[in-house]
This record gives C-alpha cells, sequence and structure tokens, in this order.
C-alpha cells in the first residue's frame, strides 16, 4: 500500500500493525522527515489550557483569569517569564519565577498526550524505509520529558533539541544537525520535509534551510506570501499530503 494511503487509511482504529522497515519504499526516493514536537506531535497546546484551566479552578479564580493565562502563555511561543508572573498575580500563588515555571511546565507534562494515529503515521514512514527526525524548540529536560511522557522515541530515528545544540529554530543550522544525526546531511533538501505548525520557527527553518515545507494550520490560514509546499489542518494529513505522488520522485531523477 503507498504511504499515503498507508497513512489515511490505517492510522486510527485499535489495531494498528507496524509495517516492516523497508517494505514498500519501492522506487520512490527516499524522504527524509523533521517534525516539530509541540503542537505537532504531541498536544502542548491542549495540555496547557487542561492544566490551566485545573490550575484556576484550584485557585477559585474567573474565566477571566483562564483567559489572562491562556493569552500569556502565547502558544507556548510566550516569555516564560511573563507567563509565569501573570500565574503568579493572577491565582495568588507564593511562587517565585523559577518555581511558577516549574509548575506550569509539570502540569503540561502530565497532561500531555501524542495526537491520534500521528506515532503510527512515523512508523508507517519508517517501515517505507524513510528516516524521520524530532526537531524541538525548548529545553532539554521539558522536551525530553513530553518525549519520554509520549513514548515518541521508538517511532523516531532521532532528536534534536534546541537548548541541547544552542541553536534554535527559525535558524537552519538545527535542521542540518537533524540531518547530519540521521546520515543525511548530503541529502538533496528538496527530499527533505520540515513538518510543523510554527511559521515563524517551522515553516521559516525549512525554507532557510532549503527544504520543502509543510505546516500544520490546526484550521487557521495562511496569511502571508508565500504558501508552503502543504498546508493541511492536522500532522496525519500534512504527512499524508507531503508523502503523496504530487511530491514524490522516482530515485536517481534529478531534475
Ligand atoms: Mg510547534
Amino acid at each position: 500500500m503507498p504511504v499515503r494511503s498507508s497513512i489515511l487509511a490505517t492510522g486510527s482504529g485499535p489495531a494498528r500493525t507496524a509495517p516492516s522497515r523497508g517494505g514498500t519504499a519501492g522506487s520512490l526516493a527516499r524522504v527524509i522527515w523533521l517534525l516539530d514536537l509541540d503542537n505537532t506531535l504531541v498536544g502542548r497546546a491542549d495540555a496547557f489550557a487542561a492544566w490551566a484551566a485545573s490550575a484556576v479552578a484550584d485557585a477559585g479564580g474567573t474565566d477571566d483569569d483562564l483567559a489572562a493565562i491562556v493569552a500569556a502563555d502565547e502558544g507556548g511561543h510566550g516569555s516564560k517569564e511573563a507567563l509565569a508572573r501573570v500565574l503568579v498575580a493572577r491565582l495568588g500563588w507564593a511562587d517565585d519565577v523559577p518555581a511558577a515555571i516549574q509548575r506550569f511546565r509539570a502540569g503540561i507534562l502530565s497532561r500531555v498526550r501524542p495526537y491520534d494515529g500521528v506515532l503510527f503515521s512515523l512508523d508507517v514512514l519508517r517501515g517505507a524505509g524513510h528516516p524521520v527526525a524530532v526537531v524541538t524548540n525548548g529545553t532539554s529536560a521539558q522536551q525530553r520529558g513530553k518525549i519520554a511522557r509520549c513514548g515518541i522515541e521508538e517511532h523516531v530515528d532521532a532528536v534534536v533539541v534546541s537548548e541541547e545544540e544552542g541553536v534554535a529554530k527559525p535558524d537552519p543550522r538545527l535542521l542540518e544537525i537533524a540531518l547530519a544525526r540521521l546520515g543525511a546531511a548530503d541529502a538533496a533538501r528538496r527530499d527533505v520535509w520540515m513538518v510543523g505548525d510554527a511559521p515563524h520557527a517551522d515553516v521559516a527553518a525549512g525554507r532557510a534551510a532549503g527544504t520543502r515545507t509543510a505546516w500544520v494550520s490546526h484550521g487557521a490560514s495562511w496569511d502571508g506570501p508565500d504558501r508552503p509546499d502543504v498546508v493541511a489542518p492536522t500532522t496525519r494529513e500534512a504527512i499524508a499530503l507531503a508523502a503523496s505522488p504530487t511530491h514524490a520522485r522516482p530515485a536517481g531523477w534529478s531534475a
């Protein structure tokens, strides 16, 4: 079964059998997959929202408090110190800023889950002989913690975390490190996909590195110029579209 059909046809449902490695690559070129973590493989925003609602309820806070806290998070891209100060002010916590940061990070870790079917999609890609790496911005402890909790490590060939490497997306060097980690430093960049939800980090990094780009929109519209190569509401659909015959090319084809 072609990669795209496998991803969409069998990515949900109770009985999942991962394809054997190297089974369905056929005559298509090897493709290298670099995937963001937060809100691409795992529901970080969902985890934060659930934790924040619980924290507000515990503190006897209001809907306004919850809205202010979620706004301060900026989808995970805001200043952690600023978010901690909002939490302390809104919820009357006695914590200092580092303790408050630790508290919401622990809350996210306790609730984060992979998106339904997405790890199976990675298994399909790897089963077809395509290397897969996670390329994520964040602290080593937090990002590795999410990966461990969600059992992602066994579904990928490499994990690259910005804090460990000293460089973060949109700097293309983080993607280059991932390619080197996969033994694919020399891969043609048109055979590399960067998949992620953040235009300013994931799509921008892919562009800077010369890869193709797939934006996981979560239903939003691309409102800038230079639309990514693929736009889809979920990661599974983004992968399926990127793996479709529209984007594949035969092995050895160099045009
Ligand atoms: Mg993300």
